[in-house]
């Protein structure tokens, strides 16, 4: 668009980082800065190793931040450092994505701010475990009403509760009085795994607005932005509060459809019934749907647990408390599903983890993300602690050890003894020698992996611990956890070197030179 020559993302987080990327990518006549007060995380956008794993973030990154030779179609032609081709269609792109620290310059220099920053639940204070905690928002808030130039466009990316544009507006009102912003609300959709293939080709892009002639420019000129790459049919204005409510329920309505399902596993689990060809039975009706019907661990990550408590509390504070306890029950069913796993962990070792090894291969709240906030697999962990195993090993494609032991110290916080934990970088080293190994992500490594390989490198116990059938169904594309290969707790078959093919050629030959791809 004309008038939007320069983006200022603030907060280069799982949102922020990718969004700004994408919008870099097909906008490239617009310089795109993300702004964080994280020195080490800009550094690392700025570096060959991203911060965070998206599939085909690198690429994006690299082309729109180093800059490259693109044909006429913008497809990239060679790599930025190699010799321009004679062919008169190609010429030079960007570089027009930024990495930065510098506030002051960052937001001075922007005609659009979208901020980014993260909106966990508050953990003290009025509405703790509900409410939304606004301290980086607002100090983001803050930080635009210092800097900002007269007429910027302020956009909404985080997910905030309702009212934030209008919380917004009065900040920025008592400020910089007499100066004009307007505040959008632009909820983002992605999921994490597969963020880069959901802002290239989103279901909608939500833009919320005032509605005054000014706002419905602001929400316009946003639109432009968007159109580069998205059919403007796909590009919904609405008013401000119903966009950033529209967050809350998608999310709310999500999770609502894992915690149904994973409700019914406890009922599958006492009567014989088979979750999986329930979900299946029911997924076929088109009015339900196949998404998001996995039974399994339960969701994770950073969002649908706050978001969820985030409606709560709205419909909490219009004293609306049988809306307010419907929607809680979905994060209670969640706590449920990941307690009732952990206990089938424990019971099949009688309550009593001494002497032994479990294994948990996947530590990321889902598949092909380094994230491991709120993943089941740290409450897990938690209560395996309590029982005192000689050993905990986690294997994890993406994640990274540092933030692993953080999470799990954090989560523990003096309940168990986390010196047992140990993280591995080699599947099959995770595995030997133990009592349990629990399958907690979908990851594709791990449904590639010659699984009776591992199971031989274990000790003995007899009979399978999974209540769910094998093989793994295949995961839906798209689906938030896939949840149901999670729930796999494999016991090492005791018989396997004697009947398994691949283990018998094993005994000739080194386990760990499978040739399976574990990506880093
Ligand atoms: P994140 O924690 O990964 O990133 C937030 C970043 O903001 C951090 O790097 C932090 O240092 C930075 N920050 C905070 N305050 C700042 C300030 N004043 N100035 C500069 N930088 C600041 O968070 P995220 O997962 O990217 O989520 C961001 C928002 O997007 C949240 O509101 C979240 O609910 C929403 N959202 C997240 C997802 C997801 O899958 N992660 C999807 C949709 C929406």
């Amino acid at each position: 668009p004309s008038d939007v020559r320069k983006i200022c993302v603030i907060g280069a987080g799982y949102v922020g980082g990718p969004t700004a990327a994408v919008i870099a990518l097909h906008n490239p006549k617009v310089g795109v800065e993300v702004l964080d007060r994280d020195q080490r995380r800009i550094e690392r956008w700025n570096s060959a190793h991203l911060p965070i794993h998206e599939p085909g973030l690198d690429k994006i990154v690299r082309l729109t931040r180093d800059g490259a030779i693109v044909n006429d179609s913008g497809k990239r032609a060679t790599d930025s450092n190699e010799p321009v081709p004679e062919a008169g269609n190609v010429s030079r792109r960007g570089p027009n994505l930024f990495f930065t620290c510098d506030t002051q310059v960052s937001i001075s220099t922007a005609d659009m701010i979208f901020l980014a920053v993260n909106t966990p639940t508050k953990t003290s204070g009025v509405g703790a475990g509900r409410a939304t905690n606004m301290r980086a928002l607002d100090g983001a808030v803050q930080d635009v009403a210092l800097y900002a130039k007269p007429g910027t466009i302020i956009v909404e990316k985080s997910t905030v509760p309702c009212g934030t544009a209008q919380r917004i507006r009065n900040t920025l009102d008592a400020l910089r009085p007499v100066v004009p912003f307007e505040v959008l609300s632009n909820p983002e959709f992605l999921s994490e795994g597969t963020a880069v293939k959901n802002l290239m080709r989103p279901d909608r892009v939500i833009i919320g607005s005032s509605g005054s002639p000014a706002g419905k420019l602001a929400a316009d000129a946003l639109a432009s932005l968007y159109t580069a790459w998205i059919p403007s049919s796909q590009i919904l204005q609405i008013n401000a509060w119903s966009s950033e409510l529209s967050k809350l329920v998608a999310n709310a309505m999500l999770a609502q459809r894992i915690s149904s399902i994973n409700s019914i596993s406890a009922i599958c689990e006492a009567t014989g019934a088979d979750v999986e060809e329930i979900a299946k039975s029911i997924g076929l009706d088109t009015r339900i749907g196949p998404q998001f019907l996995k039974a399994g661990l339960g969701f994770g990550g950073s969002c649908f647990r706050k978001d969820i408590a985030s409606l709560t509390y709205l419909a909490e504070c219009l004293g609306l408390e049988e809306v307010a306890h419907y929607w809680s029950q979905v994060n209670s069913i969640n706590v449920t599903q990941r307690n009732r796993f952990a206990r089938k962990v424990l019971r099949r070792f009688d309550e009593n983890l001494s002497g032994k090894k479990v294994t948990l291969m996947g530590f990321a709240f889902k598949k092909n993300t380094s994230d491991a906030r709120e993943s089941p697999a740290v409450d897990v962990i938690r209560t395996l602690l309590e029982d005192q195993p000689s050993e905990i090993a986690i294997f994890d494609p993406y994640c990274i050890e540092e933030e692993m032991l953080q999470e799990i110290s954090a989560a523990a916080h003096g309940t168990g003894d986390t010196s047992t934990v140990k993280i591995y970088t080699d599947p099959y080293e995770a595995c030997i020698n133990s009592n349990a190994i629990l399958v907690m992500t979908d990851c594709d490594q791990f449904k590639n992996s010659p699984l009776q390989r591992i199971c031989s490198r274990t000790t003995s116990v007899p009979d399978s611990l999974s209540g769910y059938p094998s093989p793994a169904p295949k995961p839906q594309e798209d689906d938030y956890l896939g949840t149901s290969f999670a729930n796999y707790m494999l016991a090492p078959q005791p018989d396997c070197v004697e009947n398994c093919p691949d283990c018998r050629s094993k005994a000739r030959g080194p386990v760990m030179t499978e040739p399976v791809e574990w990506a880093r």
